[in-house]
């Protein structure tokens, strides 16, 4: 087995997983979310206002429409008024009239208070409004962070799949086989290094008998960790 070419490709293939797995765990990846949510989360407060806004206006029009018709009935008694003589007829129609002024005056009120509630939904409005190209601006650098580092991953990446076949070319198709096999069953690390006494793949210290084992590994075989299996390369 060719030793070194196997650690050689096994060090691309490891680090290619290390690129993997960084790219859901960018720290601009969480940036550039939470800066999306802010600017979602006050669009929907610009909505909120809005809507507050929408709905006054429709009060404020019902109480004009209402205050219309309240005219249009105490212009008809007001008429009537004048052309009777009995004075319970008069008095029966001045108190209708008197009513209808009443309800007058809380419509009256009513439309005031909408008043106020719509110039206050514009006032909350205009400030969220002048709020948001600062977030958008923010969100957009996040995401120009993301890019850059989104191109440095897939720099790396693309330069270690231009060296993969360079490395699997110096191993013999035997050898390939041998190690796909290892990394499918080790969780991708086929190929270990063994560092003085201690195997990198399981972090386990070999006893002196191990060793001793290790070292008698004919040449052209591979030695393998007595406590996770995978190839031990000196
Ligand atoms: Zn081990």
């Amino acid at each position: 087995m060719n030793a070194a070419a196997l650690l050689a490709l096994q060090d691309i293939d490891s680090a290619l997983t290390t690129i993997a797995n960084k790219r859901p765990r960018l720290p601009e990846l969480a940036a550039h979310k939470a800066a999306l949510a802010a600017v979602a989360a006050h669009r929907e407060r610009m909505a909120a206002a809005q809507a507050r806004i929408d709905a006054a206006a429709a009060s404020i029009e019902a109480a004009e429409h209402a205050s219309a018709d309240i005219t249009t009935k105490r212009s008809r008694l007001e008429a009537q008024l004048k052309t009777v003589i009995a004075p319970r007829e008069a008095e029966a129609l001045m108190s209708q009239i008197a009513t209808l002024n009443a309800q007058r005056d809380e419509l009256d009120v009513q439309e005031l208070e909408a008043l106020d509630e719509q110039a206050a939904g514009e006032g909350e409005l205009a400030e969220l409004s002048a709020a948001l190209p600062a977030l958008e601006t923010a969100a957009a650098a996040t995401e120009a962070e993301l890019t850059r580092a989104t191109a440095e991953l897939d720099a790396e990446d693309a330069d270690l799949h231009a060296r993969r076949p360079v490395a699997v070319a110096e191993l013999t198709a035997e050898e390939v086989g041998a190690y796909d096999r290892a990394r499918q069953h080790f969780d991708g690390v086929a190929v270990a290094r063994l560092d003085g006494h201690r195997c990198h793949g399981c972090h386990l210290d070999l006893s002196p008998a191990e060793m001793d084992v290790v070292k008698g590994t004919p040449a052209g075989q591979l030695p393998e960790c007595p406590q996770c299996g995978r190839y031990l390369v000196r």
